[in-house]
This record gives C-alpha cells, sequence and structure tokens, in this order.
C-alpha cells in the first residue's frame, strides 16, 4: 500500500500544539475507523499521540464522535433532532 505522503522522521521532537493540521484525511479516516471499532491497537496509539499535538484533530474527533453517537441513537430511538446533526456535520465539512 502507498501513501503520498512523506515518512516524517520526528522523532525526539517536544509535540508542539498545531492550529493548522496538515493531514486531516488521514486524520479523519483514522478517527473514522477508531469511531467504528475498526483501528488496531497501533493505530489507536498512533491517533492518541497525533491528538496530544493537533487541535484541529481534537475537534474533529470530538464532533465525529458526537455524530457517532446521534446517528447510534437515532437508529435505536428514532428520534434524533436532524438540525443537530445537520449543524455538526457542516462543522466536520470544514475540516475535510
Ligand atoms: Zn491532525
Amino acid at each position: 500500500m502507498q501513501t503520498s505522503l512523506p515518512s516524517s522522521s520526528s522523532s525526539n521532537a517536544k509535540p508542539e500544539m498545531k492550529e493548522h493540521c496538515s493531514h486531516r484525511k488521514d486524520c479523519l479516516k483514522m478517527i473514522q475507523l477508531i469511531l467504528d471499532g475498526e483501528a488496531t491497537d497501533q493505530q489507536l496509539a498512533r491517533l492518541k499521540v497525533n491528538l496530544e499535538s493537533c487541535q484541529p484533530c481534537i475537534e474533529m474527533y470530538h464532533l465525529e464522535k458526537e455524530v457517532k453517537e446521534l446517528l447510534t441513537k437515532r437508529m435505536e430511538k428514532r428520534c434524533c433532532p436532524e438540525q443537530l446533526v445537520a449543524t455538526i456535520k457542516s462543522k466536520i465539512l470544514r475540516f475535510s
């Protein structure tokens, strides 16, 4: 499998909180995997490290999680406020 991203080797650098994520698509993909419960332990660990230094991804993670929970509730009870989902979805779109 090939990725278009160059593999950076910044190992000992202290993580700085980034205001802009340069790898949103990767992050989003990983976040969705994790929220779907399909991520490996390795992916989980990677995302955890990333979330400690990446502000946009932290927000994205929480938004995705909210949507997921809302959708789950909706499937269970069929009483999810659509407006809320739409609002959150539009926020997520800003990230991708
Ligand atoms: Zn990120």
